[in-house]
């Protein structure tokens, strides 16, 4: 199995809940940049650059691909350091950031441990989902909720569902259109060429999806 798994896909495409099921399976660490970057919302004493930031994916923009690697590599490399491998989820999201991580990974001796998988969503339903899903504030578990009879509370820890700050229709039409198909075509290209991209039906159940991963790494 390679030690590192790149998920790429339009937000809403189940890569986050892919990343998650792959890492708890084989220990590997989890490394999602939209948390990482959620995280600094507690943070006290925030730089000027973090800052930005969160107002930037707040508007449903991307922030600083410098700031991405700041908060990243440090910990691929503990993870690494540690004999675990690690999942990226929306780690990358232009081809800038592909370039510069397998630069890194190609210092580390880490460039043959790579594979990239696409969950593959159109921008549609991407948008539909994202429109459609709550948040839980007590464990951060995401649900898909029924416009006609939305839950208010998580199945899991009965805590209080709320909508990400991002999750509201405007931004999300934002995100979809910066985040989507179009801008993910050549950051696809990218790994294609590297010969170390692989997709699996994203519009399918969380569970076969997760059959059709497994079976790629
Ligand atoms: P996510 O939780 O993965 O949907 O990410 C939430 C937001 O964090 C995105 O809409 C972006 O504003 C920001 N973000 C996450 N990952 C990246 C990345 N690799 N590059 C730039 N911005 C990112």
């Amino acid at each position: 199995m390679k030690k590192i798994i790149i998920f790429l896909g339009p937000p809403g495409s189940g890569k986050g809940t892919q990343a998650k099921i792959i890492a708890e399976k084989y220990n590997y660490g989890h490394l999602s940049t939209g948390d990482l970057l959620r995280a600094l919302q507690t943070k006290k004493n925030l730089t000027a650059e973090e800052t930005t930031a969160l107002a930037e994916m707040k508007r449903g923009r991307l922030v600083a691909d410098e700031l991405i690697y700041e908060l990243v590599f440090k910990e691929i490399d503990r993870y690494i350091a540690n004999g675990q491998g690690v999942v990226l989820d929306g780690a990358i999201r232009n081809v800038a950031q592909a370039k510069e991580y397998q630069k890194f990974f190609e210092q580390k001796k880490l460039d043959s441990e790579v594979i990239a998988i696409e969950v593959a969503l159109p921008d549609a339903e991407s948008f539909n989902r994202l429109a459609n899903r709550r948040v839980c504030s007590a464990c951060g578990e995401i649900v898909p909720i029924d416009p006609a009879a939305p839950a208010t509370t998580c199945p899991k820890c009965s805590g209080e569902f709320v909508t990400r700050a991002d999750d509201v229709p405007a931004v999300v039409e934002k995100r979809v259109r910066e985040q989507g198909n179009v801008p993910l075509q050549p950051i696809k290209d990218f790994y294609k060429k590297l010969g170390v991209l692989k997709v699996v039906d994203g519009t399918q159940t969380i569970q076969k999806v997760d059959q059709d991963v497994q079976k790629l790494i």
